[in-house]
């Protein structure tokens, strides 16, 4: 199961095109177990063996967790027949391995989003079990009042009779607030707010568990994330 092509292996670790790297292959550059390799399609073992370019270890990624700050407009999907998704603002040498995004946000909302190919973290990040607070910041139509606080601090029952988890909302100016909601449900922030006779006019993500969304990173950017990220988010 962890045996690949060299040529494969060395393109997922964005070393290049195929092409590319088989050039590097040709050009004696490669080893794998410090011999100098001339065939692009043996096959190596991701964990058993040492593979080098120009001496220097390659190691194996698996995996790859991106923060984007989507901008509206794009689906959180991987594709779509006619309109854009999240995967259109990643570049092609990270799309390598297949990262997906963690749960969805509407096409008109912005924020942060979650790309990875590590389908266990996705899980358990989205599972109603661990009750991963998702907070956001949206403006709405009419005046936020003490008692829409309460409300939404004892749940409310939205359009098809489910009631929501208790849901921590803070006023910030007369239509700007803050909502913490622990659940996901299909458009669960505008519901809340239809139900109590409101209206959401613009949403975005700015965490998601530990995970904060970079103040700089501006709309239609990512980064990968950092090894200490990686580990608070499990
Ligand atoms: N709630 C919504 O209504 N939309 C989102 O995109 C996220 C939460």
């Amino acid at each position: 199961v962890f045996r690949i092509r060299l040529d494969k292996f060395l393109a997922n670790m964005g070393y290049g095109s195929r092409k590319d790297v088989k050039a590097l292959i040709k050009n004696k550059r490669i080893t794998v177990n410090d011999e100098i390799i001339r065939k692009s399609d043996i096959k190596i073992d991701r964990y058993q063996d040492q593979i080098k370019c120009d001496d220097h270890i390659i190691t194996y990624q698996e995996f790859i967790y991106i923060m984007l700050h989507k901008p509206s407009g794009y689906l959180s999907a991987t594709e779509d027949n006619k309109q854009k998704t999240v995967l259109d603002l990643i570049k092609k040498k990270d799309k390598i391995l297949d990262p997906f995004p963690v749960g969805r946000l509407d096409k008109d909302t912005e924020g942060l989003l979650l790309l990875t190919n590590d389908g266990q973290l996705a899980h358990e990040l989205l599972s109603p079990k661990k009750h991963v607070d998702k907070k956001y910041i949206a403006t709405v139509a009419e005046k936020v009042t003490e008692s829409d606080v309460k409300r939404f601090s004892e749940g409310v029952v939205l359009d098809d009779g489910y009631l929501t988890k208790p849901a921590q909302l803070s006023v910030i100016g007369e239509y700007r607030v803050q909502i913490i909601i622990t659940e996901g449900k299909y458009h669960q922030i505008k519901r809340m707010f239809e139900a109590i006779g409101n209206k959401v006019l613009y949403l975005k993500r700015i965490s998601m568990g530990s995970l904060t969304l970079d103040r700089d990173l501006d709309k239609g950017k990512y980064r990968e994330l950092t090894k200490e990220e990686i580990t608070q988010l499990r």
